[in-house]
């Protein structure tokens, strides 16, 4: 089998399409009139406090909690009723929060996991240029490694798949600032190898700076939907201090004064 690369990626339909989901877990409905869509090869940041939804959004679109209402396309292809591995097998790919690594393997055996068979050794060759500090721990057993490079071969994982559509949920939690500028730059890798990127990232600002568009959520709908530069910096932080949250770390190198008027308010 081959898996879908990076030059087939701009087909000219948008990577994903979410239209009016509804899920949730047991009877508890958690995401409402959902619907979303993120352009082929671009990044889409997904925002909003704690509880707002965004792990769900993102397992409800990689296959692993099943909407009661709504579509999702990949590609243009309806994928609401496929499982999460046909969705793999189809370019799409899931780094869930908390990494998600097998960790008595090594990282090698983790990268070869992911790799499309007969191809593990140049599989194995990409993910070590493009992450140069796993190069070093290829036969360390992945459990040894720290938060940080468990992380970041979480992302060589699933770039070694050449995503189509890259979902990554809190990627940088928990790190150290310079593992986090690592994290960001390894995102941003992924997103030059022409995979577009649906993330969930504590550092909004951080985020929206790589992101062509966002979402922002509220209470299991999307409040916002519109370009990453139209977002105003002080009503997303408005929500998470509404949802009682320390709003999140703002970054150094983006000037919210700048350019702030320009942007659209939440609803
Ligand atoms: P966080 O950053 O805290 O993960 P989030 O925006 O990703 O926030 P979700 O994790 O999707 O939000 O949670 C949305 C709601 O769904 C919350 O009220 C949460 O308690 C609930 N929830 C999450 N997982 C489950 C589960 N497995 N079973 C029941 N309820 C859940």
């Amino acid at each position: 089998m081959t898996a879908p690369t990076a030059d087939t990626h701009d087909t000219g339909l948008p990577a994903l399409e979410v239209r009016g989901i509804e899920s949730g877990y047991g009877r508890t409905t958690i995401l409402r009139d959902v619907s979303l869509t993120v352009a082929s090869s671009t990044v889409s940041a997904l925002l909003g406090p704690n509880g707002a939804g965004k792990t769900t959004l993102l397992r409800t679109i990689s296959g692993f909690v099943r909407p009661r209402k709504g579509s999702i396309l990949l590609f243009g292809e309806d994928i609401t009723n496929m499982s999460p591995h046909k969705r793999f097998q189809r370019g799409l790919c899931l780094v869930p929060e908390g990494r998600g690594v097998f960790r008595s393997l090594t990282v090698r055996e983790n990268l070869v996991m992911q790799s499309v068979r007969g191809q593990e050794s140049e599989a194995v060759d990409r993910a070590a240029a493009a992450f140069p500090l796993l190069k070093e721990r290829l036969r360390s057993q992945a459990g040894t490694l720290s938060g940080g490079q468990q992380q970041m071969l979480a992302m060589a994982a699933a770039y070694v798949r050449e995503p189509r559509l890259l979902l990554v949920d809190e990627a940088s939690f928990g790190l150290a600032p310079i593992i986090v500028d690592e994290i960001f730059a390894s995102l941003q890798r992924v997103a030059a190898s022409g995979a577009a990127l649906l993330m969930v990232d504590q550092f909004a600002e951080r985020a929206l700076q790589m992101a062509a568009s966002a979402c922002v959520m509220r209470r299991g709908s999307i409040i916002y939907d519109g370009a990453a530069e139209s977002l105003r910096m002080e009503d997303l932080f408005a929500e998470y201090v509404q949802a009682g949250e320390v709003p999140p770390a703002r970054s150094e190198s983006r000037s919210d004064a700048a350019g702030s008027s320009a942007r659209s308010r939440l609803d």
